[in-house]
């Protein structure tokens, strides 16, 4: 079932969580331990994040220094029909630009279909770290847009290899992102909810945000997002802090701000635990403001650990 129409019948607002593939070498039981317990919360869907190749520095025996591409965490199809399988909930895998050429898209699209998943997160993907910045593969898609663009075409039957008799269509729903504190490389706010509005008209179905711990940044970024037009469900992404170096880390990857009162708060801890905690509570009052508010869903990103979201769910559903 579509994402929107998990929403659509919903009385209140619903639970979902965001997992990781497991990294490689690990098996996928421990990755079922983890989505378990939230499954008392019963989310409709579950997201699957797609993490492409990066490259790494080998020394051989011979000494000679090699580069070697490696995915970390392959797996993001298969993981996504075996939650279908194990859970009897949608799951919702991320597909990116990068990496991929259009023919692949389409490949992995078809694929996708076929094994009767209904939605999909069409993301550009971030750069390769050792490239600095996101370049796209030789004929592939360079954009969110291009991708969703890509998708939509596919969902009326217009495949990227030509002269297919008797195309069918697929009938996926298009998820997308969105920062309401902006995407980094984005040069304004309003440039960056101009390309929103783009992906939303090529068929964007709606919209998952990247974490925030203050909530006045996103009820901010929804107000002018209904002001624009943009009228599609707009879904809050949540994180728990959970350990005092996060406070700098996740602003340098996300490009967040931490509220002055949680940086205090978490200063002021003297034991892992009591940050964990102060994380839980934090994240549980934005979940509780959230959810008065209206919000149709509240995400959780797992980043592979469940037991703070359990925490936090159970104070909400
Ligand atoms: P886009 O919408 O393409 O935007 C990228 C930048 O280009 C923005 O600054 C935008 O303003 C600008 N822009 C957009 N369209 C155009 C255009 N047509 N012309 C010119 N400029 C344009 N990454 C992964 O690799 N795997 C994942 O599983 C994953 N999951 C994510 C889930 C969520 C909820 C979020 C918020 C992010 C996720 N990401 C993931 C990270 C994401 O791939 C990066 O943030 C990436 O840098 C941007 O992706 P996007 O889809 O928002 O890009």
């Amino acid at each position: 079932m579509k994402v929107v129409d998990h929403i659509r019948n919903a009385k209140n607002t619903v639970f979902s969580i965001e997992i990781l593939p497991p990294l490689k070498g690990q098996d996928i039981h421990s990755l079922f331990r983890g989505i378990e317990p939230l499954m008392e919360f019963k989310p409709p869907f579950i997201d699957v994040t797609y993490h492409r190749e990066d490259y790494v520095y080998k020394k051989r025996e011979n000494g000679v220094v090699e580069k070697v591409s490696v995915y970390k965490r392959p797996g993001t199809v298969a993981i996504s029909a075996a939650i279908m399988n194990r859970f009897k909930v949608d799951a919702v895998p991320h597909i990116i630009c990068g990496g991929f050429s259009k023919e692949e898209t389409e490949n992995a699209l078809i694929e996708l279909n076929f094994l009767g998943i209904d939605n999909v997160l069409a993301l550009r993907g971030d750069p390769i770290k050792a490239e600095g910045r996101f370049i796209p593969e030789h004929n592939g898609n360079a954009y969110a847009t291009d991708l969703i663009q890509q998708i939509s075409n596919l969902n009326k039957g217009i495949y990227v290899e030509d002269g297919i008799l008797n195309a069918s269509c697929t009938n996926f729903c298009i998820g997308i992102a969105a920062y309401p504190e902006k995407h980094y490389e984005a040069v304004s706010l309003d440039s960056d909810l101009q390309y929103l509005k783009q992906k939303v008209e090529l068929g964007a179905e709606y919209i998952v945000t990247q974490l925030f711990y203050d909530n006045s940044k996103f009820f901010a970024f929804e107000k002018k997002c209904r002001e624009m037009g943009i009228t599609i469900p707009i879904i809050p992404g949540l994180k728990p802090l959970s350990t005092k170096k996060q406070l700098t880390i996740l602003p340098s990857i996300f490009y967040i701000d931490m509220p002055e009162i949680l940086v205090q708060a978490v200063h002021n801890c003297t034991t892992d635990e009591q940050v964990r905690q102060v994380g839980i509570e934090w994240c549980i009052q934005q979940s509780k403001e959230l959810k008065a508010a209206g919000v149709p869903v509240l995400h959780y990103y797992t980043m592979g650990k469940s037991d703070a979201v359990y925490s936090i769910a159970k104070e909400l559903f």
